[in-house]
């Protein structure tokens, strides 16, 4: 049982970019369970349809589109197709992103543009298309999907890593300028989630499995990320906004990756 009623979202629309696969799926799935219709978009339209078929089996309506988010034009055509259809657009979680593990000098000029115009420029075309679109007249909340590198040099992920820098500064900015607007803007960093074709490229780069390596001592599934998205568009965080909240188990902050049993016994030395 979730800890939010099951109609906490009734009668709200969510565009999930990227929501045909992976944590983006997972965010509108628990979007969706909890009463919203939901709108995807991405390129891929065998993606698009096997993700739609499931909704509808979910008793969850769906609307999809294909778009290259890099593509102001391909967005704007996406968002008044989910204002048609559904009447209004209340939630979007700004998902989609391109990723390849590479050292830096072995990635192209094409390459790392190629991300950060999906990761950080696709962010900011979707978000404006959405706020000139619907928002700014009637508010909403906002959740963009980063990564939690903030302060960090990330081998293997440099494109990635200047992209969501760039998405955080953004979320922020965003928060600060639409908050007067009803608009509240956030993000959630994930740390490694299982099943996701994130962790698999990665893994597959690094020749070694990521499994449970947080201090929580398990991956995270697509689910506890929906559920913190569920609770960043609900009345439950109404004065929360301009934030990036790390999911991560913990990894974020374990400064010496040890793994110390606690000890059986009090052991204060001072008494
Ligand atoms: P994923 O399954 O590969 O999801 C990425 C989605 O974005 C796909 O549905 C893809 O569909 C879509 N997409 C890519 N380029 C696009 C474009 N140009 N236009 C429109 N859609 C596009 O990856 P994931 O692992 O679930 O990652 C989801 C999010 O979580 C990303 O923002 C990622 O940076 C973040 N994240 C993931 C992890 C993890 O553990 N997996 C950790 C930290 C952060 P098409 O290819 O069909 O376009």
């Amino acid at each position: 049982m979730g800890a939010f009623r099951s109609d906490l979202l009734a009668g709200q629309v969510a565009f999930v970019t990227g929501g045909a696969t992976g944590i983006g799926n997972g965010i509108a799935h628990v979007l969706g369970r909890h009463g919203a219709r939901i709108a995807i978009a991405s390129r891929k339209v065998e993606n698009l349809e096997r993700a739609a078929a499931e909704f509808d089996a979910a008793g969850i309506e769906c609307f999809y589109d294909t778009c290259d988010i890099r593509e102001p034009e391909e967005v704007e055509r996406v968002v008044a197709g989910v204002l048609e259809r559904f009447g209004s657009l209340d939630i979007l979680v700004n998902n989609a992103a391109g990723n390849f593990p590479a050292p830096m000098r072995k990635i192209s000029y094409n390459g790392f543009r190629a991300v950060v115009g999906i990761d950080l420029l696709g962010t900011y075309n979707v978000s404006k298309a959405v706020f000139e679109a619907w928002m700014k007249d009637h508010g909403g909340n906002v959740v963009n999907i980063s990564a939690p590198f903030e302060g960090m040099g990330v081998s293997l992920q440099s494109h990635v890593a200047a992209a969501k820098a760039g998405v955080d500064s953004l979320t922020r900015t965003c928060a600060v300028e639409w908050g007067p607007l009803g608009i509240r803007v956030n993000a959630i960093a994930p740390g490694e989630i299982a099943q996701t074709e994130g962790v698999a490229r990665f893994e597959e780069a690094v020749g070694t499995r990521a499994e449970g390596s947080n201090p929580l001592g398990f991956a995270g599934a697509t689910d506890d990320i929906g559920n913190v998205v569920l609770f960043l568009v609900s009345e439950a965080s109404r004065f929360v906004s301009g934030q990036v909240f790390c999911v991560d188990g913990a990894s974020g902050v374990d400064a010496f990756k040890l793994r110390v049993e606690p000890p059986t016994e009090p052991t204060d030395e001072s008494s």
